[in-house]
């Protein structure tokens, strides 16, 4: 007997393929013994007809004694035609995008964005098509959500799936970590804490941003920092640490420090921790996130 593992159901799962299971007290349905059991008795049933051929003007007419089925009797298929594999309802796709990643910027955009407002921002990003696959793919622009009272920022990587579907940054699973963090530190979205993008649109599958999407996507990330005007940022995951800190080091070396960015002409204290995704994968980690919040929220009392 072959055995399957945990990962092959998994991915036969996965693949919508399988498992197709056969009733160990029964023979395999398509094994030749029973397609002759199967043949034999489609013979039988040909037999019980009474089948007269005449030849009449080089025509032949076949007369059953089986009655005729009325309009709304259906055919039912014997084996082995029932084992035929089952026609599915072609159902609509999403399209898929060739993605190499192709970027051109409307300089007369990006010029506006420089000085606009949130709204007209808001407006701008949402007109924004330059990186080809990205703006091809996505469902909506997600901009990201703001108080004027908002002193904190968390700046996170890209929109995922629930993020394009619903417009909003940090929604389903790792959204709802997020939002137990912050309140568990007295803080709140919206009130107390904005969220935004380093990217505005979700990379096709979830793929890591290119460099020239995270360059072209910078203006908008600049001008919201501007506008948000935060005491403290943090920087969650390594897209948003690598893209606003300048460097290559891993999450787990920038973590647990304080750093600083230029908003506005002045220096911000900035804090790297993991993305929400990640702790959800690596819960371990969460007591180093909720080292690095607390880090956060220290600053900002201080701050005050
Ligand atoms: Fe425009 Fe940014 Fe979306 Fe790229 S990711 S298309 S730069 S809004």
């Amino acid at each position: 007997m072959t055995a399957y593992s945990e990962q092959t159901a998994r991915l036969w799962m996965a693949m919508d393929i399988g498992p197709y299971w056969i009733g160990r007290d029964d023979d395999d349905p398509l094994s030749p013994a029973a397609i002759a059991r199967e043949e034999e008795k489609s013979k039988l049933q040909i037999s019980s007809q009474t089948v007269r051929q005449e030849e009449l003007s080089g025509q032949v007419q076949v007369v059953s004694t089986v009655p005729e089925r009325k309009p709304h009797e259906h055919t039912v298929l014997t084996s082995p035609e029932s084992h035929k594999p089952k026609s599915y309802e072609l159902k609509p796709i999403r399209r898929t995008f060739a993605d190499p990643g192709i970027v051109e910027v409307d300089s007369e955009l990006l010029t506006q964005a420089q000085s606009a407002d949130w709204e007209t921002l808001k407006k701008l990003v949402a007109q924004c098509t330059a990186c080809k696959a990205l703006s091809q793919s996505r469902l909506s622009t997600v901009f990201g959500t703001a108080e004027r009272t908002a002193k904190m920022v968390i700046v996170g990587e890209a929109p995922g799936r629930d993020e394009d579907l619903q417009g909003k940054p940090f929604v389903g699973k790792s959204g709802e970590l997020l939002e137990n963090i912050l309140c568990a530190l007295g803080l709140h979205r919206g009130k107390d804490v904005a969220i935004i993008n380093v990217l505005k649109c979700r990379p096709p599958n979830n793929r890591d941003p290119h460099d020239n999407e995270i360059a072209a996507c910078a203006t908008f990330l600049t001008r919201q920092l501007e506008l948000l005007d935060p005491k403290v940022v943090v920087l969650s995951g390594r897209i948003a640490a690598h893209s606003l800190l300048k460097t290559e080091l891993s999450t787990g070396k920038l973590r647990a420090q304080t750093h600083s960015l230029v908003i506005n002409g002045r220096p911000v204290p900035t804090v790297v921790t993991y993305h929400p995704s990640y702790l959800l994968r690596s819960p371990t980690e969460k007591i180093a996130a909720w080292r690095d919040f607390s880090l956060a929220k220290k600053l900002l009392l201080e701050l005050k």
